[in-house]
């Protein structure tokens, strides 16, 4: 039977660029098609824009079965697209990109074979993955923000993501599988992927230039988007705060008794105001601090536990689970 490729695309107010991706990505639906046997459909999951994006979905689909869309009620942001779309997968592979060519369709032949070959001979990749090689295009601040956070991440957690890896990513069932039963609310998409584990090829690929709209992401989020990245894969935070509160017991105890002895010795009488607010405002600061640590994961922990649905949606071109 002729295998089927979900083409998965997450859509926040992408009216300038979508036409364009549609076009672009034709003539290679075309091409998987006749020469690799492999029919394609598009999954365009509308992150509750507030530009023509529905619309033109509406029109793509009437234009054309195959070109699916699922609408959300508002914008859950892309994780929860990507979650949507992958839950929403008809066919035996999945690939997930960007509207905004920024992930070029071209690509995808090269993908679909590195997927099929797998390595050496028999058996095949799980999963074929990119990731960016053209930092230099990037501004100073993004690039070392970009690359200090990956080597973080991976120092933290038991992950090891590649430098530069992007959502662009194709996939077989099996994985897909794996990827939609996990159960968490709060999803960094990087760590799922790797945290499933199965067998991943990486391939480098140059991001093309955004030919419309606007890049969603301002310097604030993608800070926000590391910490809460971290925070969901790693528990090292926490051990810290531990092992610094050990040491501060530790200095406390030998300075209490370099003071015993001294006092024994010389009768010294109590001098060093400073240093005792200084130690105050300092350790104050620390316990404040941990609490803030801690804090973070207790809040993450009641997301999780109120298990508010990822995404709901609104509108779709068929019967869909409306609420996940
Ligand atoms: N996107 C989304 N929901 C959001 C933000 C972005 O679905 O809340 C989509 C967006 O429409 C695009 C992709 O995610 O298809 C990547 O977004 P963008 O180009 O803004 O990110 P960048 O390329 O700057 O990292
Ligand atoms: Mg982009």
């Amino acid at each position: 039977m002729q295998k089927l490729l979900t083409i998965i695309v997450p859509c926040f107010n992408e009216q300038e660029v979508l036409p364009l991706f549609l076009e672009a990505v034709e003539p290679v639906r075309n091409e998987l098609e006749t020469k690799h046997g492999l029919s394609t459909e598009l999954l365009f999951i509308d992150d509750g824009s507030v530009d023509g994006t529905l619309e033109l979905l509406r029109e793509f689909h009437e234009k054309d079965e195959s070109n699916r869309y699922i609408s959300f009620s508002k914008n859950f942001g892309k994780e929860a697209a990507i979650l949507a779309g992958l839950k929403n997968v008809k066919g035996d592979y999945a690939v997930l990109m960007d509207a905004d060519l920024q992930h070029p369709p071209k690509l995808l032949t090269q993908m679909y074979s590195e997927l099929t070959a797998g390595p050496g001979s028999g058996g095949s990749y799980d999963s074929v993955a990119m990731y960016r090689d053209d930092r230099k295009r990037e501004g100073f601040f993004r690039r070392h923000f970009s690359s200090m956070f990956f080597k973080i991440m991976n120092k933290m957690s038991k992950l090891n993501i590649v430098n530069g890896a992007t959502d662009f990513r194709m996939m077989n069932r099996p994985m897909i599988n794996a990827i939609v039963s996990m159960p968490e609310t709060n999803r960094f998409s990087k760590g799922i992927f790797n945290w499933v584990g199965f067998n991943t090829k990486w391939l480098p690929f140059e991001t093309g230039e955004r030919p419309a709209g606007k890049s969603k992401w301002s310097s604030g989020k993608l800070i926000s988007y590391s910490f809460d990245a971290i925070l969901s894969f790693s528990e090292v935070p926490l051990k810290l705060c531990s092992w610094l509160g050990i040491i501060f017991c530790l200095v406390s105890f030998i300075v209490g008794l370099v003071h015993f002895v001294k006092t024994l010795i010389f009768g010294d009488p109590v001098a060093g105001f400073p240093t005792l607010y200084l130690m105050m405002l300092l350790l104050g600061g620390i316990i404040l601090l941990f609490l803030g640590i801690m804090g973070q994961y207790l809040a993450r922990i009641y997301l999780e536990i109120k298990q508010r649905p990822v995404y709901i949606i609104k509108e779709s071109n068929e019967e869909t689970n409306l609420i996940k």
